[in-house]
């Protein structure tokens, strides 16, 4: 399948500095921010800054370095926000029925509180 990226989606907007952001984090290839409609005490976004539409496009096309430092970054921002020892949910949306809604790669990390079961 070829992935068609939108130049004009918000978080490309963010990584080009066109729209403010609650910056956790930045490194070479990724960026984490505080989520702007947060659902729990912790919701960080992580996003890689190469231009993928979602996991699998990235997991599939993304160069090792980038793959290596996103998910570093994810591992730094749960220190960072010190989820390690109480939990968290990490989820990563995909297209129309994983309900995407901003079509560049980006894995929510949510915690602070309970959060449920997620599959019943
Ligand atoms: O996974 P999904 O695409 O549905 O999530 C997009 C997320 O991006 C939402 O949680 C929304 O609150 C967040 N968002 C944001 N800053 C924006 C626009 C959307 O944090 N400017």
């Amino acid at each position: 399948m070829a992935y068609t990226y939108d130049d004009q989606n918000i978080f490309a907007k963010i990584l080009r500095g066109e729209i403010p952001n609650d910056t956790v984090l930045e490194t070479d290839h990724s960026l984490a921010f505080n989520d702007i409609r947060p659902q729990a005490p912790i919701h960080v976004l992580v996003i890689p800054k190469g231009k993928y539409v979602s996991y699998d496009d990235f997991a599939r096309n993304a160069p090792d370095a980038e793959i290596l430092d996103f998910t570093r970054t994810v591992g730094k921002v749960c220190e960072m926000k010190g989820v390690e020892a109480d939990g968290f949910r990490a989820i990563m949306n995909a297209g129309a029925h994983g309900v995407q809604e901003v079509p560049h790669l980006h894995i929510h990390i949510l915690g602070g509180r309970p959060l449920g079961r997620m599959l019943d």
